[in-house]
């Protein structure tokens, strides 16, 4: 599904909820073409060397959050980890800030509507784990 580009009013952060040392862009893909999503769910990984990888095409609708029809308004981004029993490495926000000042810039969005997967109205799950969902209500406050 086309995602158009003013149709972008949000983006969703999400923890792969597997150890961040054990997981690869390459391993998440396979787990969700082997789904049948036809790709990764997201548009943006982070691995936990900071390395940022792409997934999907920012045009198309992403598989990542279905309540309150998020795939069709938002962009996904997912860091490899486990976070409430483990803290993401400070290189992979450092990434993390940077990709989301870019996009903030790029889709005009206000930092308010970037929300943890947990935050959307009417989701019923942990993700993006406790110790990344506290360093979103941070980032959001800072100027
Ligand atoms: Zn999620």
């Amino acid at each position: 599904m086309k995602l158009l580009r003013e149709n972008v009013k949000f983006i969703i952060v999400h923890q792969s909820a597997t150890k961040k040392i054990e997981t690869s862009f390459e391993k998440i893909k396979k787990f969700h073409l082997y789904q049948g999503m036809g790709n990764i769910a997201y548009h943006y990984f982070i691995e936990a060397s900071g390395r940022l990888r792409k997934g999907r095409n920012e045009s198309t609708c992403g598989t990542h959050t279905k309540a309150s029809q998020m795939n069709s308004k938002s962009l996904g981004i997912c860091l490899a980890g486990e976070f409430n029993n483990e803290d993401p490495e400070p290189t992979q926000l450092k990434t993390l800030a940077s990709l989301l000042n870019n996009l903030l810039t790029k889709y005009k969005i206000s930092k308010d509507k970037v929300l943890g997967h947990r935050e959307v109205y009417n989701s019923a799950t942990e993700c993006p784990g406790d110790s990344l969902n506290e360093w979103l209500v941070s980032w959001r406050e800072q100027k």
